[in-house]
């Protein structure tokens, strides 16, 4: 997704779009590798000014996506969303090095070349942000039973866990990351 940068001003300029899941190779790669499913395009608003030399992106990205809930399994549907300001500045003005120590704040900034701004990289990074390392269909999934399978949200299967509740718990603490 590209912005021509020309016609910017300290006038904020009010951009909504909605961009296919198609056009951001990253969230198709993890799309791909099953670890979650893109249920709607990414809805994105910015609000985009000019400060000055920089051209200065407020942005909030949406979308729906289909997760499997890392202790029962089971597909569940969640909204994703964040906001972020991103400074665009001119690569050809700036110097690498400003642009590394500004990326350690909670800021983000990025360098543009030419004519044009892609969003394309910085959106994307903020949509893999919000994807949960290990989904939950809800706070208080009771995951399924460690001897017969059977998912306990629908009920007790019945199974004697006390012995196995706890090294499942224990082996829970060393999941490699
Ligand atoms: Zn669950
Ligand atoms: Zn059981």
């Amino acid at each position: 997704m590209r912005i021509r940068v020309e016609g910017f001003s300290d006038v904020p300029v009010v951009l909504s779009a909605q961009e296919p899941i198609a056009d951001f190779p990253a969230l198709l790669d993890v799309q791909e590798a099953g670890e979650c499913t893109f249920l709607e395009p990414l809805h994105l608003d910015f609000t985009i000014y000019k400060e000055f030399r920089q051209i200065r992106v407020h942005g909030h990205v949406s979308t729906k996506v289909r997760l499997a809930c890392s202790r029962c399994l089971i597909a569940f549907e969640t909204d994703l969303e964040s906001d972020f300001t991103i400074f665009y500045s001119n690569a050809t003005e700036m110097p690498i090095e400003e642009e590394v120590s500004l990326t350690a704040e909670d800021l983000i900034s990025a360098p543009y070349v030419g004519d044009y701004i892609d969003f394309t990289s910085e959106i994307e990074e903020q949509v893999l942000l919000e994807i949960p390392y290990k989904p939950l269909c809800h706070e208080e999934c009771k995951g399924i039973c460690v001897k017969c399978g059977a998912d306990l949200n629908s009920g007790e299967c019945g199974c004697d866990r006390s012995g196995t509740g706890l090294a499942f718990s224990a082996l829970k603490n060393f999941t490699v990351k």
